[in-house]
């Protein structure tokens, strides 16, 4: 039985001030011991953060464990700093950086080898949504983006529609539950069994009011989430949501 994940993403937010809330947040989620929590800050705070004793991760990491790729971080690095997980293949690292499926497979395939745990972002625009494309370009994404060979215990999947992201927005339960139902039946039909053990996230818009009929959704394992993950008091009622 696959276990709720919480994964909060930083992203490039967060100064050393913020260990704080980063603190709190993982004493507050000792106290549900049935749930996962994670919080991904950005790379600076990786190594002060996963000091604190709660599992942290990177929201990128290089192909390559080592080389000349100025500014670029690998999942080697990421692990040496203790983390436990890296997310990739976030849609503002497609859109903004020009990441394509052939990327993010490398990308989650060399974080698997360091030994990380992995969240593979998928999710389609809105102009896609509209149309009714929404399921077939998930699951290409999910062909494309899915490393060769993997533990399914160790890689999640999150479905993050890009127009629910930091947009108040998010899609209705029963379109929620559609999509991780195709992306459950795709992993089943590439890796067989396996497929019942990969955890499936949602994010985009989730909040300490949507959270429990989010989580409550058919195939729905957790939630993968942004702005309301920098706090301690916006985060903690996201992880007892869970519960
Ligand atoms: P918001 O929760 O701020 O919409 O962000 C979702 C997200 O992109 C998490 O990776």
């Amino acid at each position: 039985v696959r276990r709720k994940y919480v994964v909060g993403n930083w992203k490039m937010n967060g100064l050393s001030g913020a260990l704080a809330e980063a603190e709190a947040i993982f004493a507050g989620a000792r106290a549900h011991e049935a749930v996962d929590v994670a919080l991904c800050p950005p790379f600076t705070l990786i190594g002060p953060m996963a000091a604190l004793g709660g599992a942290t991760g990177g929201q990128d990491c290089h192909p390559q464990p080592s080389g000349a790729f100025t500014g670029s971080v690998s999942a080697p690095m990421l692990a040496d700093a203790g983390a436990a997980l890296v997310i990739v293949g976030h849609s503002e690292r497609r859109e903004g950086f020009a990441e394509r499926d052939a990327d993010v497979k490398a990308k989650a395939g060399a974080a698997l080898t360091a030994g990380l745990s992995v969240i593979l972002c998928v999710g389609e625009p809105l102009g896609v949504r509209e149309s009714g494309g929404a399921i077939d370009y998930v699951l290409a994404q999910v062909q494309g983006s899915l490393p060769g060979d993997f533990d399914p215990a160790r890689l999640a999947v999150a479905y993050e529609p890009i127009w629910a992201i930091g947009t108040g927005r998010v899609p209705t339960i029963e379109d929620v539950a559609a999509m991780h139902g195709a992306i459950r039946a795709a992993l089943s039909d590439r890796i067989g069994e396996g497929a019942a053990a990969v955890r499936l996230l949602y994010g985009g818009s989730v909040n300490g009011d949507n959270a429990a009929d989010l989580l409550g959704a058919r195939d729905v394992d957790g939630a993968l989430v942004g702005g309301a993950s920098l706090t301690a008091a916006k985060f903690l009622p996201i992880v007892e949501a869970a519960a």
